[in-house]
């Protein structure tokens, strides 16, 4: 018999045998599973960072139940591929000046606005900006390291995310020297945009793979797209970005490939529907990158850079399709009090805000991919949210997330798993490959970037999203 069954809670005792309770097995399971895990302290030969632009817990937890659906479950039971990962934490997402923003990948706190800069600068001014106050990212560390590295993204090459790991500037928007222009408030001839500096970047032997999008900002302005012929680049200077790349690495290649939408893209435009969807691509991606490496020698680290004001709740009974109105436990519509439907999903902002009185869906396909969910404060573009990210880890280091800190942690974590530098060195090993002592390990032999690398991130570009 059924003594307490509280709904929110999963604690159900029962008078007779609890042992035959499958709740109850897998919470045993899972403590015998979880003593069994051991942190893992050895140095990382390589490590892969996804960032879900945008992906907040709830974001997670209705790609969760999506991709569950999808497989014809319920979806609440369902596993995403990093939360098998043992270890995992929360990360804050604010700026200096501004909640919401980021500063995942770099070792220094730093503004809005700022990439890869210290919070020594004023944003969008040139003069403030020096090589002193220049953050260090963990992508040059591990090319001044000699190790292999790469970045794949479903946008532009020179956005703000991926351009935080090889680039310095006191404003994101300077991809091109033609955005600089526009928008710089100083004279800014003396600060490189984004795109010059990914194509003159030195250090170690430079990036090795680059799979993103934004080939406008590569191109000067008498250059025609090569694949849209009524398109041009963007470039002032003249400079075909791309080809000096390609003359610079001698056995690169110069490929392109389009990509579908992004989790930040969608959520901004209220469009829950594609941005759940994308976060169900992106952990695929995650499971091939974990199929495809070995978890001894491999950190992954899954994470968001910041959330979104996106909401899910209202007590819809179990397995309610993610994007339909809410039905709630005996199977009824639930209904506002105004005798309205409503959806499980919402936004605090954004287009679908309301313009007078919320109008009822019963009729309105709310599960097609340009519907636009409901929100409360109308506005341009929904805004990021200001509470934590999950991060999620598995490999070398990975026990180092636990609890709650600081968004650059995140790269120190990294810069210990894989001893990178001076001040990391005092507490770990250098990898054998990188000047380190010890016999190398097994999969050792495999060189970095391999084909399978290669094929990861080729799989990633695909599928995945970045800030
Ligand atoms: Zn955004």
């Amino acid at each position: 018999m059924k003594i307490l069954d509280l709904s929110s809670l999963r604690l159900v005792v029962s008078a007779g045998n609890q042992d035959n309770d499958q709740w109850y097995k897998d919470g045993v399971k899972l403590i015998k599973d979880n003593l069994k895990v051991k942190p893992n302290m050895n140095t990382a030969k390589s490590a892969i960072i996804f960032v879900g632009d945008g992906m907040g817990i709830t974001t997670v937890t209705a790609a969760r139940i999506l991709d569950g659906q999808m497989k014809g479950q319920t979806g609440e039971e369902n596993v995403l591929s990093w939360e098998e990962f043992p270890w995992s934490g929360l990360s804050k997402t604010y700026a200096v000046d501004v909640q919401g923003q980021i500063r995942l990948l770099q070792r220094r706190a730093s503004y809005w606005y700022v990439v890869g800069m210290n919070d020594e600068v004023t944003s969008r001014y040139c003069a403030t900006a020096s090589a002193d106050r220049n953050a260090t990212s963990i992508l040059s560390l591990a090319e001044k390291a000699g190790m292999s590295t790469g970045f794949v993204s479903t946008a532009r090459a020179t956005h703000a995310t991926p351009a935080c790991s090889y680039a310095h500037s006191v404003d994101r928007h300077w991809e091109s020297d033609a955005d600089k222009k526009r928008i710089a408030l100083d004279d800014a001839s003396s600060c490189k945009d984004i795109a010059l500096q990914l194509a003159e970047y030195s250090h170690g032997d430079g990036i090795e793979v680059i799979f993103a999008g934004g080939r406008r900002e590569l191109m000067h302005r008498n250059q025609t797209d090569p694949e849209y012929p009524d398109k041009k680049g963007e470039r002032l200077d003249g400079r075909d970005l791309i080809k000096e790349w390609v003359a610079k690495h001698p056995n690169s290649q110069y490929v392109w490939n389009q990509t579908g939408g992004r989790i930040d893209h969608g959520h901004h435009a209220n469009w829950a529907v594609k941005a759940i969807n994308d976060a169900v691509a992106m952990n695929k991606a995650v499971s091939k990158a974990k199929e495809m490496t070995d978890k001894d020698e491999t950190l992954i680290t899954v994470t968001a850079d910041h959330s979104h004001v996106f909401t899910i709740g209202a007590y819809p009974k179990r397995g309610n399709p993610m994007f339909t109105i809410v039905r709630e436990a005996d199977g009824e519509l639930a209904l506002d009090s105004d005798g309205k439907t409503y959806t499980s999903l919402g936004y605090a902002n954004g287009k679908g805000g309301l313009n007078g009185s919320r109008p009822d869906l019963r009729g309105v396909d709310t599960t097609d991919k340009n519907y636009r969910t409901q929100a409360t404060v109308k506005r341009s573009s929904e805004t990021h949210g200001t509470e934590d990210v999950g991060v999620y880890a598995d490999g070398p280091g990975a026990y180092l997330f636990h609890g709650v800190f600081e968004q650059q942690y995140v790269f120190h974590v990294m810069d210990h798993a894989l001893c990178l530098s001076s001040s990391k060195q005092e507490s770990c090993d250098k990898h054998v490959k990188r000047g380190g002592k010890g016999k190398p390990s097994a999969a050792f032999f495999i060189p970095v970037p391999s084909l399978y690398l290669l094929v990861i991130l080729a799989y990633w570009i695909t599928l995945t999203v970045q800030g």
